[in-house]
């Protein structure tokens, strides 16, 4: 097998993270540790510095294929034997696993991903734990209905029809870089509570916490081939996973344009298709909004994780009587927050997580700029090998240009002002996407008459990126087809079958 040079010895992990990192990687596939056939590897970088940290092996199409066979054998052997409140107890098992394994993880993610160790232990882990205790109370509360018969044949014939729900069978799951655990347990979760197997693709940029994760997945004694890791190329692995037509289901989250591709290959096979994908979500401040709240607006609704976000509130529409304040708020902002590596928490603002992506938000904001717009603060990488750019705040957008249309997710705020709820909501709407959308104001019925006209899957009142796993998430028009979260998703991963019984 092909071998890296690791430069993790540098890194300020524990040395659990370190005994992980120097591990020789293998994937998860019925319950084995395997290696990609070919011997091909991947290398992770560690973004604040720009080192190689790992390998992981470069899956493909025989690797998709034995993990797929494997998650077919669980389904149809020892797990659809375990009852709901087997289920329900493996999760929670796994929930408690995460947290006794929230070090390791949380150091993987910031290593990897190159976020805040805060928000790696806070929101990869932490909300990870809550999601898998959320769900495992799902599988005891799976129900079908019964109904009447409206057109009974012939008349006086008496029948019983009932719904019954079924998990929906093998799923394919290919989740991105910016959350990556939380990615991988959003799709994981519910489809356990369901009853279905699960093979997970996790991004090439960030694949270890997923590795782990599988490890951890045997470990709380999941029946072998329930959950398979295998780590691989989009192109190669998640593409052969998309058109496999042995899963069941296909649920994906990324990118718009990766979205299509695997939607298009699912079809093909009437594979079932789920897709979480991009946005370009504004956040609307009218001019009676709480002042104080401008700089919370900036620091969580963008510049959070780099804007490395979904739902980044990358178009602040800002009413034209206080554009001038927000402006300033958010240049001071900006150009406070502290940048450097995930692993000091006093840092607010870390690396892109890889050279690729710090490049596309660099050429983004250098073609918004030929464009017309003006950088107001920020526009640029640091001095160091690190992914970094700058918080940035970028004016004079005209509608057109391409940092009010383009999905950045870096740490950059397009203003615009606007007159009045008329032109908010119709700049709002401008846009091909719908997954979020926030509004600023201290008017009730100013809120809910932008909350009723926007096009959006989850709009927030007087904050931005708040998530439940009680609470439906997903996007309207190019943002997405299908919801995460809540009831919903274990509805996702099921098939509804009707019984219609002659008596
Ligand atoms: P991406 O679309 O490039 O990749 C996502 C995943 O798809 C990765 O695992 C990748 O390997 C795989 N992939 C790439 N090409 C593929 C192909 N041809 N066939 C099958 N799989 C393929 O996205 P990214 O750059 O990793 O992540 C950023 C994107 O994810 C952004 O657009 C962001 O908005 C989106 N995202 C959406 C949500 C949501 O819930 N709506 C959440 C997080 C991120």
């Amino acid at each position: 097998m092909t071998t890296h040079v690791h430069a993790s010895a540098e890194l300020p992990v524990s040395e659990a993270t370190r005994t992980f990192l120097a591990a020789e990687h293998t994937m998860t596939i019925g319950g084995r540790d395997v290696f990609a056939a070919s011997g091909a590897t991947i290398p992770v970088f560690d973004p604040a510095a720009g080192g190689t940290i790992a390998a992981v092996p470069a899956g493909g199409k025989a690797e998709i294929d034995a993990a797929v066979r494997a998650a077919r054998k669980a389904l149809e052997g020892s797990w659809s034997k375990l009852r709901p409140a087997d289920r329900e107890r493996l999760l929670l098992k796994l929930a408690d696993a995460i947290e006794a394994n929230g070090t390791v993880l949380a150091e993987l993610e910031t290593a990897n991903n190159g976020q805040s160790i805060g928000i790696a232990r806070a929101i990869e882990v932490g909300a990870s734990v809550e999601h898998v205790r959320y769900m495992a109370g799902w599988a005891t509360k799976i129900y079908g209905q019964t109904f009447d018969v409206s057109i009974a044949v012939p008349p006086g014939t008496r029948y019983r029809a009932m719904t019954r729900k079924e998990p929906v069978g093998v799923v394919g799951a290919i989740v991105p870089w910016n959350f990556p655990l939380s990615m991988a347990i959003w799709k994981i979760a519910p489809a356990l509570a369901a009853g279905c197997t699960i093979v997970l693709k996790p991004a090439e940029e960030t694949p270890l916490s997923a590795l782990r994760l599988g490890q951890i997945i045997r470990d709380v004694g999941f029946p072998e081939g329930v959950v398979n890791v295998v780590t691989g190329y989009g192109h190669e692995a998640g593409a052969a996973l998309a058109s496999h037509p042995g899963i069941d289901k296909v649920a994906f989250t990324g990118s718009t344009e990766v979205g299509k591709i695997i939607g298009r290959a699912a079809v093909e096979n009437m594979t079932r298709f789920a897709l979480e994908l991009g946005g370009k979500s504004p956040m609307v401040m009218f001019d009676d909004m709480n002042p104080d709240l401008i700089g919370t607006a900036a620091a969580i609704g963008v510049y959070f994780n780099q804007g490395q976000v979904c739902t980044c509130g990358s178009r602040v529409l800002v009413q034209k009587s206080i554009y001038d304040k927000v402006a300033e708020t958010f240049v001071s902002v900006a150009n406070t927050l502290k940048i450097g590596s995930g692993f000091d928490p006093a840092n607010q603002i870390n690396p892109l997580v890889s050279k690729k992506q710090q490049s596309r938000v660099l050429g983004l904001i250098e073609k918004g700029v030929a464009e017309g717009a003006r950088v107001a603060a920020g526009g640029a990488a640091t001095d160091s090998n690190g992914f970094f750019v700058k918080p940035t705040v970028i004016v004079g957008a005209k509608p057109e240009n391409i940092l009010v249309r383009e999905e950045i997710f870096g740490p950059v705020a397009a203003l615009m002002p606007f007159d009045d709820m008329d032109d908010a909501i119709r700049q709002a709407n401008d846009t091909v996407y719908g997954l979020s959308a926030s509004i600023w104001s201290r008017d009730i019925n100013r809120c809910f008459t932008f909350a009723d006209a926007v096009k959006a899957g989850t709009v927030w009142v007087n904050m931005h990126n708040v998530l439940d796993p009680n609470m439906p998430f997903g996007g309207f028009r190019q943002s997405g087809i299908g919801r995460e979260h809540g009831a919903t998703a274990v509805e996702n991963y099921m098939e509804t079958k009707s019984i219609c019984v002659a008596l």
